[in-house]
């Protein structure tokens, strides 16, 4: 095996930074590029917190230079092919390539909700939400996942905003236990959400959502928290194979919210898929086989409601908790904290 091989990571965020981390450690004089169009990593399972607060951003963040400049290229990827890596300025050899570049917004090929609904999973996304925020009187959330259910409590339990969450299935957190969802339906009523379930947003403009029912919902500001949509931009469809990487070239890897699975897509699960990664390029530099793909089913998930509420699910319980809020505070600490010194947190 050389020691020089080159291994280029596209994303640097959950997945992207466990992968370098753990084969930085396997192999310290191979050659990495750790790309990021973004130049501070942020923690996004807070931004709802970030929406109502703004002043919890900077704390969630860190600087990808400053803590991990020897490999970090702050350039946006555009085209990965032929073992070449091009951004706007250069073009990188790589012998091996991990893409984990999130997810991005579903819009399900609707121009309407691409023009009028803002996305909410990125810093950019949520400058954009900060400016509209203050003027906006009615928020209409387009779906009832994870995501939009904390940005719906945090709404909800933080601001005198009249909050619509328009969820397409019949109860709340389809992906999590039932009583989980029934809960945080629960909870959003009493902050004076109004929960409109089994609905599809098909149109929107600046002023209203349109459901398929033919309702239409006023609103000053949408935002589009639905399923997102995965995909990796930068490749062509090709198909990933259960050691997560492409089908027709074993050399690129997925891992994170870009890895179409059917998993929950979460940053525990993102951490989880960039040490599989890693895993599977270490078995490669010293030709052994891999093993098959390794990814267990998530069994804990923390939710938060509003600032401070939330619950804890647990396999098939779930477990209400009125200090929720603490204990993702304290993760996203431990998480920072581990990336900055580079120590795998036990999960
Ligand atoms: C409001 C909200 C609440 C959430 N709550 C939770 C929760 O409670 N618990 C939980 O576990 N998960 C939660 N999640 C989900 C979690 O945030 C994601 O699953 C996780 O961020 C996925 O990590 P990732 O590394 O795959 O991708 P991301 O975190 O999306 O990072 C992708 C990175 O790639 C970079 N990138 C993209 N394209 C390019 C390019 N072309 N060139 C260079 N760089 C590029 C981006 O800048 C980014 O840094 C929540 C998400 C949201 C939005």
């Amino acid at each position: 095996m050389s020691e020089k091989v080159k291994i280029a990571i596209v994303g640097a965020s959950f997945a992207g930074l466990r992968a370098y981390i753990s084969l930085k450690k396997r192999f310290p004089k191979a050659i990495f590029y750790l790309f990021d169009k973004e130049d501070y990593f942020t923690f996004i399972p807070s931004l709802h917190l970030s929406l109502c607060r703004p002043s919890h951003l900077q704390k969630s963040q860190f600087s990808l230079k400053r803590y991990f400049g020897e490999a970090f290229i702050h350039e946006e990827v555009i085209s990965i092919k032929d073992h070449l890596i091009e951004t706007k300025k250069k073009t990188y050899a790589f012998d091996y390539a991990v893409i984990s570049t999130g997810a991005k917004v579903n819009y399900f090929g609707n121009d309407d909700l691409k023009k009028h609904a803002l996305g909410a999973k990125s810093v950019p996304h949520l400058k954009v939400l900060h400016k509209r925020l203050p003027a906006a009187k009615k928020i209409v959330i387009i779906g009832g996942g994870l995501s939009g259910v904390e940005y719906a409590a945090m709404l909800g339990a933080t601001s005198d905003k009249e909050v619509t969450l328009i969820n397409g299935a019949d109860r709340l957190l389809p992906a999590i236990l039932p009583k989980a969802g029934a809960y945080a339906n629960r909870y959003l009523e009493k902050k004076g959400v109004k929960v409109i379930h089994d609905a599809k947003a098909v149109s929107a403009t600046e002023k209203k959502v349109v459901l398929d029912s033919g309702e239409e919902i006023p609103a000053d500001m949408i935002m589009m928290c639905t399923g997102l949509k995965q995909f990796c931009p930068l490749l062509d469809s090709s198909p990933i194979t259960d050691t997560l990487h492409l089908e027709d070239d074993d050399h690129i890897f997925l891992c994170g919210d870009v890895a179409k699975s059917d998993k929950v897509p979460t940053a525990h699960a993102a951490m989880i898929e960039g040490d599989i990664v890693a895993e599977h390029i270490c078995a490669k530099l010293h030709q052994r086989e891999p093993k098959p793909r390794l990814m267990k089913r998530q069994t804990t998930l923390a939710v938060g409601l509003g600032p401070q509420a939330g619950f804890i699910v647990f396999r098939s319980w779930y477990l209400p908790l009125p200090f929720t809020g603490f204990l993702k505070l304290h993760i996203e600490k431990s998480i920072l904290l581990s990336f900055k010194r580079r120590i795998k947190l036990f999960i």
